[in-house]
């Protein structure tokens, strides 16, 4: 049976002209798959707002969370009093929302008993950050409803099951595809459309997780691998990948296609288009993925597939992320530095580090990992505070120099890769790099430069790919 996912992430949700822009696209899809299945993102900017809440609610600043839990009903409420419903519908509905927030409410107060142990408390604040989804797919399924279509909101938490690394979690696909065929699958089959909230899965002990931010395109991956989908389609205000970053550089364009490798190093490099976990289900399963602008629908958008061998030929986009460079006066085994960074990383971020770039002559060692996008713009300045900090207490360590770095991907799979990379470099005579390193897939080649010479490095890069499209 041909099946379809489509992921609407929530700049694709916020509004009443978004939402109506969501209804047509699945009232036309809905002609045309045998199964569908939707997947939904919190609205915009509510998950920030539900990571706030549930920090006032461990500091004990109930006042702050309470307000922020008046704002979102009041959004919630509003958006629907806009939306063409039922009077009936939009009271049941209503009815929905008030509960999911007081639920969400009970768990704030509950911080106050200061017993509970570390998974108890991670799983409340996962619960606190996925009440978002829970709140859209109503929105949505009720929509669905009102245009007889028969949508229903579920949640992911009774079937994908994770780790219990909260915040972050991981999904078990075996336990997983079992529990969705079980549960899901039975409904698709009776012509019924699920809106499955994003971001959200449990332990198998039933505690609440979270997949990471912008874990929705991971739930539609995820959930694509467990109900063998013909193709998944990711909707949000972008009108695909872009050949760079549209907010610094001029003359961006929308990239065509894409190989899973390709997109999988520009989502672990910093494009912040697509979840960096979600690609290698998909590649596994060779499940198509297009990435789609809710408001332009008649537009191609990006497809991301497995490229025939012969058409890799070309360097198709730049892109950059913040990093950390290390630096000493001398040569020698980096293993001891390495973990003093990992686990300063790992303290801050959550995430383990990835050395991407190293080098070393007979005077210097130099090495730069990367800062996770998932873990917020301020992190990069926590961790050199920290690493600078623990490496002066680590006699071995002394001698190094800790100094943020940006770091600027190319991407794109070639035949041959010294001429290449020879064409790349004539353009960067006037950039003073501090590494280079060729990513392992082949498919990407990284540098290294000082912050405050990378705008000037991304527009020289993605110049001479737009010169050799
Ligand atoms: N709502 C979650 C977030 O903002 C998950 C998602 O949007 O994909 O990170
Ligand atoms: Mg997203």
């Amino acid at each position: 049976m041909r099946t379809l996912i489509m992921k609407f992430g929530g700049s694709a949700l916020g509004t009443t002209t978004a939402l109506t822009q969501v209804l047509s696209i699945v009232l036309q899809e809905h002609e045309r798959w045998e199964r569908l299945l939707l997947v939904a993102s919190a609205l915009d900017g509510v998950t920030d707002q539900l990571i706030e809440a549930a920090h006032f609610a461990q500091i004990g600043s109930q006042r702050k969370y309470r307000r922020i839990v008046a704002n979102l009903r009041s959004r919630h409420l509003t958006l629907i009093d806009n939306l063409p419903l039922g009077s009936h519908e939009r009271a049941t509905l209503q009815a929905d929302i008030d509960r999911l927030l007081f639920d969400m409410l009970d768990q704030c107060q509950l911080f106050a008993s200061r017993n509970d142990n570390k998974e108890t408390v991670a799983s409340r604040v996962d619960a606190i950050i996925g009440t978002g989804e829970r709140l859209s797919t109503r929105i949505i399924a009720a929509l669905l409803r009102k245009s007889n279509l028969r949508g229903i909101a579920i949640d992911a938490s009774d079937f994908i099951i994770t780790n219990n690394i909260h915040g972050h979690a991981a999904p078990d696909i075996a336990l997983t595809k079992q529990r969705v065929s079980e549960h899901l699958l039975p409904i698709m089959g009776r012509n019924i459309i699920p809106v499955v909230t994003g971001f959200i899965g449990s332990t198998e002990q039933g505690n609440l997780t979270t997949l990471g931010r912008g874990g929705s395109d991971y739930t539609a991956s995820i959930l694509g691998v467990c109900t063998n989908a013909d193709e998944i389609w990711i909707w949000s205000d972008v009108d695909g990948m872009m050949t760079g970053d549209p907010r610094i550089l001029d003359g961006t364009h929308v990239i065509p296609t894409l190989s899973y490798e390709e997109v999988a190093e520009l989502a672990y490099f910093g494009a912040r288009i697509l979840h960096n976990q979600m690609i290698v289900p998909l590649k596994e399963a060779n499940i198509p993925l297009y990435i789609k602008n809710v408001f332009k629908p008649q537009e191609a958008g990006t497809l991301i597939h497995d490229i025939p061998h012969t058409k890799k030929n070309k360097f198709k986009a730049v892109t950059w992320i913040q990093g950390i460079g290390l630096r000493a006066q001398h040569s020698g085994p980096l293993s001891s530095i390495l973990s003093v960074v990992d686990d300063t990383l790992y303290d801050i971020t959550n995430a383990h580090a990835d050395v991407t770039i190293s080098s070393q002559s007979s005077t210097e060692s130099f090495f730069a990992f990367v800062i996770p996008t998932s873990a917020g713009t301020d992190a990069i300045h926590n961790v050199q505070l920290t690493l600078q900090t623990r490496l002066a207490q680590n006699d071995n360590a002394q001698s190094w120099e800790v100094n943020p770095v940006t770091i600027i991907t190319v991407i794109g799979q070639h035949d041959h890769i010294p001429t290449a990379v020879a064409e790349l470099f004539s353009v960067l005579k006037e950039v003073t790099i501090l590494a280079v390193a060729q990513g392992p897939s082949k498919c990407t080649l990284s540098i290294v430069v000082e912050p405050s010479t990378a705008e000037k490095t991304l527009a020289l890069i993605h110049q001479f790919i737009c010169d050799n499209l």
